[in-house]
């Protein structure tokens, strides 16, 4: 662990062990971090918050600006370590690193741009302003399908805006974070960055029940959102959750059928389906619906599952085989209420070790499927035929979250009716899965609260204070008596 400016195994006498999932072999061990470890990063970055939220933003800046040039200088051995522990190929972990390194450029630029603003009197002789200041410790809870690009899109607003953190990484994927930490934020003062490794009830609780956290910063599944909500409730925190999803991808009748065959493998099967923005569910117009899921099916089947350290892969393993058997439970049960595979959905028998599932394009199905209601979060297309845009639009929206959605086609008047009748916190049209800096991530109904990247995701670490100041002084007519 990382805690106060040192390494440490803290009160830890047990460690856990961290298995590459394409291997299943152990890569090496970190310790099971405990509450007591938990509050020493806490007390540690509390009393740092002191110092760091008054340091001026260009300085602050610039020390950012280093966190993201010595993460560079390391790309290639994060990238390594990163596809070790995760298992997703080499080139999306290339491309994971990129995103932290811009980012950390990105909100050292976005933050010393301005902190508040200065608004109208409300009365004469009034100086009214509003200033944005820090909250103070960030507690920074993180899953394991993208380590340190949801860390990055945390911490980097975090700190930007004054705030200290306290990181606890999943307990599937910590070396990467532990690694990047090492290499990047050793010139930072000590207690601004803390690293805690462990399970969540155990390293990760403390900070949601601790009062010298103020900002719970959560990416994970809706069960642990929930329940660090209701944790949280009591003290008033203020929680930034990104949680499951479950998103649709319409394919309008005028849709070129190359670029939404491969457009759509891509949303689906990217880090093997891992992905809370995955495209889960496919509604397909229903005159080519055979044609589509058949060429689907077919250009499903040229991907090359491997470990993803070997540069013919295109799909890694999924990251533990209890993931893996919750996938298989979806599909049988899908099957036994009417549905049929086109082609995967069986794990490969070239592969010995790994936690590998052939990719599985599933059609006949409904909303009545757990397959079609439930996050799957793993290589499955499930499609399903629609008569007419009102019911595309209806099937879309008839699910508890609302992450992301994907149309594709070339009729704008499809495009307007989508991005306005649907609802979720991103719309991609034709091009899915993108980010971008300076727009806003997040999910509306139960895929969370609050938003990452752009302006809003450096909001999300700034509590907003109104100062009225009467410049003048005296005696008003408004006060008593009547
Ligand atoms: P998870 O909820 O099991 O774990 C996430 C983190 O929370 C881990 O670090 C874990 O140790 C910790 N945790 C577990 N119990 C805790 C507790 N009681 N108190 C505090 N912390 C606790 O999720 P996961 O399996 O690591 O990740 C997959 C989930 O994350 C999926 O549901 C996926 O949709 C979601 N996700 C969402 C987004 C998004 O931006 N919306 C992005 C990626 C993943």
């Amino acid at each position: 662990m990382y805690i106060n400016g040192h390494y440490t195994s803290g009160h830890s006498t047990e460690s856990i062990p961290v298995i590459n999932p394409a291997t299943e072999e152990i890569l090496d061990e970190v310790a099971r971090g405990t509450p007591e470890d938990a509050r020493d990063a806490i007390n540690a970055a509390h009393a740092a918050f002191q110092d760091w939220k008054r340091i001026p933003a260009n300085e602050r800046a610039a020390a950012l600006h280093q966190v993201a040039t010595k993460i560079r200088e390391h790309h290639d051995e994060l990238v390594r370590l990163l596809t070790q522990e995760e298992g997703k190929p080499i080139p999306e972990n290339d491309e994971e690193l990129w995103w932290v390194e811009e980012t950390f450029d990105y909100y050292a630029e976005l933050a010393r741009h301005e902190r508040g603003r200065v608004i109208p009197p409300g009365e004469p002789g009034q100086f009214n302003f509003v200033i944005k200041e820090p909250y103070g410790v960030v507690g920074c809870i993180v899953p394991w399908n993208y380590p340190l690009l949801l860390l990055a899109w945390k911490m980097a607003p975090a700190l930007a805006a004054g705030n200290t953190v306290v990181i606890k990484p999943s307990e599937l994927t910590p070396l990467s974070t532990l690694r990047m930490v090492e290499v990047a934020c050793g010139h930072l003062p000590p207690g601004v960055v803390n690293v805690v490794t462990g399970f969540g009830p155990e390293a990760g609780e403390p900070l949601v029940t601790h009062p010298d956290v103020p900002v719970i910063a959560f990416t994970g599944s809706l069960a642990v959102g929930q329940h660090i909500a209701r944790l949280a409730a009591p003290m008033m925190k203020k929680l930034h959750l990104e949680l499951g999803g479950k998103d649709p991808m319409v394919i309008a009748p005028d849709a070129d059928l190359e670029m939404a065959v491969s457009g759509l493998a891509y949303a689906a099967l990217i880090n093997t389906g891992q992905v809370c923005t995955s495209t889960e569910r496919v509604y397909v117009h229903k005159k080519m619906y055979s044609q589509f899921s058949e060429e689907l099916a077919d250009f499903v089947d040229k991907l090359r599952l491997g470990n993803g350290l070997d540069e013919n892969t295109d799909i890694g393993p999924m990251i533990r085989d209890k993931f893996r058997s919750k996938v298989e439970s979806q599909l049988n049960e899908a099957v036994a209420q009417g549905a049929s595979i086109l082609t995967g959905g069986k794990r490969p028998k070239k592969f010995d070790r790994g936690f590998f599932l052939n990719p599985a394009v599933v059609t006949d199905v409904d909303h009545s499927m757990r397959l079609m209601t439930e996050e799957t979060f793993g290589p499955v297309i499930p499609i399903m035929p629609y008569k007419n845009f009102d019911e595309a639009i209806a099937l879309a929206n008839d699910c508890q979250y609302g992450l992301g959605a994907s149309l594709m086609t070339h009729d704008a008047r499809l495009v307007k009716r989508f991005f306005e009748e649907v609802r979720a916190g991103t719309i991609w049209i034709n091009d899915p899965l993108t980010d971008n800096f300076a727009g806003p991530f997040g999910g509306m109904k139960m895929s969370g609260l609050g938003r990452e990247l752009g302006q809003e995701g450096l909001d999300e670490y700034f509590e907003v204070k109104h100062v009225h100041w009467d410049v003048e002084g005296g005696v008003k007519e408004y006060w008593y008596p009547y």
